[in-house]
């Protein structure tokens, strides 16, 4: 339709297929299914066991320029990609997508379900609660949050006698240890399984993790923009006897137990995973986990569900999983491997699994590569980079504009020397650096209603001067997937030549050569420059044995560099590392560049202004 109507009119326009029908088209099988309504449905894992001997089909990742404030469309030209794709070149086609945080959703941003006729549907499902993966990971956050200053009171309050009476109780006259237990036992090095032969000392050891209040690196979580949890003070009652302590609050999708979900490729990893995060420092110096805590296998009970990726489906009937959405700056922002595997394996050998990065390429997709891919085992055969005409002309030198201002004129009349600018900036660069892992790369043009024929076509010319082995428009937003068919024949191109895919590092190089390595290759840093503090948690690292885990940067995603208001691409500058820290469950280190937001904060005008229900047809308006 023209004008293309809102996409909550859009996305409700159109009925959902049931999710069983969904669901056998696919080839699932009726007990692999569990439904949550009409429209969505977790699929079981055991489906992965029945086709374990199912070719896999071709991975293919959307990516993007870096991000203005003008957009740029990953999520809706990744579902544009595959409705092209299935109803129109009629090839198996799965999108693998993040779920959304609600934080953005009533904040800033809006939802994630793509826009105008490339969406998933029901939308208002997909972005708000889902099937719930975001609470249970709240649960699970909060509940080892509770585990770690409940510990600490009663250490402060009992003798070691008494902690030993209660964490190991007397059942029929008889103490026994949990298997939770003799697992903690063994890593302090007492191979002994019968609580009466403990020395006093072995008991003092095993009782008190002796957690330093001033080293506890576990936050609280909530999926609400709430910028006044940022630093609280908890403990403040007389019932916590002295016991309060400052800590904080980050937005829910920034948890540890969010970036495992996204990393785990089994139950029983994701257990492990589980029960290996760090959550402090004992003031002897070692490392506290959940496993030290006793609490990871109820952390595994509350996610036993969330493991499970859901099943939706796009406007046009092709099936979507949503699963996991890790905060893409201090985690790898990238949807769950467990989803693309089970994908990979529904497609077949001819089909197509597109998953989206988040942010720029240089980060989404760089950590997809180097960290997602690593968990996995799984190969991309094809890199599709985003790209907008307006973000373009930004790169090229265009003026800065903030979210809700009217566009100045450069992005709605043609500019072709804006538009080659930043084409031979920032698109060269992402391109050049998706090249670096060996990967072709298709320049997916998503065209807005104010760009000329001119700009496209300079555009899809420069792109393919930079070493793009095709670049196209793509006109999904306002055409559903016949709006993306040439997109889906190029990347059908590009993905069935052989790529010649390689990390950029080997996690055996030194931590900080591997950090060196990301800001000098792809940031195209001169070098970095690390505080003392970081080198001094780099050596604490090394220590413990963390020395070999990949790296996840927590840089800006609005700049190749540090400094977001830099466009295109900022060369001469020397990359300040600030301080390293460890997701020892998730399997990174993450070295922050500059000073990063966990919980984000809500603008003046938050979009749930916008947002309302109907009470007699329980209709939403708002939604985006
Ligand atoms: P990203 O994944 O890069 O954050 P999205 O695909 O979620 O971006 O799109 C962000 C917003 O921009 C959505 O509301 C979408 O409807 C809108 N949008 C995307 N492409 C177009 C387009 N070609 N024309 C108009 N609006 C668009």
């Amino acid at each position: 339709l023209t004008p293309v109507p809102s996409d909550i009119e859009i996305s409700r326009a159109q009925t959902p297929k049931p999710v069983d029908q969904l669901a056998e088209e696919i080839g699932l099988l009726p007990e692999e299914l569990e439904a949550y309504g009409r429209s969505k449905a977790k699929v079981r894992l055991s489906l992965l066991d029945r086709l374990h001997k199912q070719p896999d089909g071709k991975y293919v990742l959307v990516a993007g320029i870096t991000p203005t404030p003008l957009g740029e469309g990953k999520s809706t030209v990744t579902i544009g990609l595959v409705q092209a794709l299935s109803a129109h070149l009629k090839l198996n086609s799965f999108a693998c997508l993040r779920q959304p945080s609600q934080g953005p959703t009533f904040g800033v941003k809006g939802g994630a379900a793509g826009g105008g006729y490339a969406q998933v549907i029901p939308m208002e499902e997909f972005n708000l609660h889902l099937t719930g993966d975001i609470h249970a990971i709240t649960a699970s956050n909060n509940l080892v949050a509770a585990a770690i200053d409940a510990r600490m009171l009663h250490e402060a309050t009992q003798t070691d006698k008494a902690l030993f009476s209660r964490l190991v109780p007397s059942v029929n006259g008889a103490r026994r240890f949990s298997p939770i237990q003799i697992s903690r036992l063994r890593r302090l090095g007492i191979n002994k399984i019968d609580p009466a032969s403990l020395t006093p000392e072995e008991i003092s050891t095993f009782v008190r993790l002796d957690l330093d209040p001033s080293k506890i690196t576990w936050q609280r979580v909530l999926d609400t923009n709430d910028r006044f949890l940022r630093k609280i003070t908890v403990g403040q009652a007389s019932t916590e006897k002295g016991q309060a302590r400052e800590t904080g609050f980050d937005i829910a999708v920034a948890s540890e137990i969010m970036a495992i979900l996204a990393l785990a490729d089994s139950l029983e990893d994701m257990k492990n995973r589980l029960a290996r995060m760090v959550v402090g420092t004992s003031r002897s110096g070692q490392p506290v986990t959940a496993e030290d805590l006793g609490v990871s296998g109820a952390l595994a009970v509350l996610m036993k569900d969330a493991i499970k990726p859901t099943l939706m489906q796009t406007l046009e009937g092709t099936p979507v999983f949503v699963h996991a959405g890790p905060f893409a700056n201090i985690a790898h922002g990238n949807s769950s491997v467990l989803a693309d595997k089970l994908a990979l394996k529904l497609v077949g050998r001819d089909g197509f699994v597109v998953t989206e990065a988040g942010f720029g390429a240089d980060i989404g997709m760089e950590k997809f590569f180097n960290i997602k891919c690593r968990a996995s085992g799984l190969r991309p055969n094809a890199v599709v980079l985003v790209a907008t005409v307006r973000a373009l002309k930004m790169h090229g030198g265009g003026p800065n504009v903030s979210a809700g201002a009217p566009l100045p004129r450069e992005y709605i009349d043609e500019n072709l020397s804006l538009v080659a600018g930043g084409c031979r900036s920032n698109l060269r660069k992402q391109i050049q650096i998706a090249h670096l892992f060996g990967v072709p790369v298709v320049v997916a043009l998503n065209v807005f209603k104010t760009d000329t024929q001119a700009e496209i076509d300079l555009v899809c010319q420069i792109a393919k001067e930079c070493g793009a082995s095709e670049a196209v428009p793509c006109h999904h937003w306002a055409q559903g997937g016949r709006g993306s068919i040439k997109l889906a024949k190029a990347v059908n191109e590009a993905a069935s030549r052989t790529s010649d895919f390689q990390f950029l590092y080997n996690t055996e190089m030194p931590i900080v050569e591997k950090i060196r390595t990301i800001a000098q290759k792809v940031y195209g840093a001169d070098d970095i420059e690390l505080t003392p503090e970081a080198k001094a948690k780099i050596d604490y690292y090394n220590q413990q044995g963390y020395g070999s885990l990949p790296i996840c940067m927590a840089k800006t995603h609005l700049s190749l560099s540090h400094m977001p208001d830099k466009k295109g691409v900022p060369t001469g500058f020397v990359l300040p590392i600030r301080d390293v820290r460890a997701s020892i469950g998730a399997g990174f280190i993450y070295p922050l560049v500059g000073t990063m937001s966990t919980m984000p904060g809500l603008p003046t005008r938050p979009c749930f202004y916008d947002i309302d229900l109907d009470p007699v047809t329980e209709e939403i308006t708002g939604l985006f």
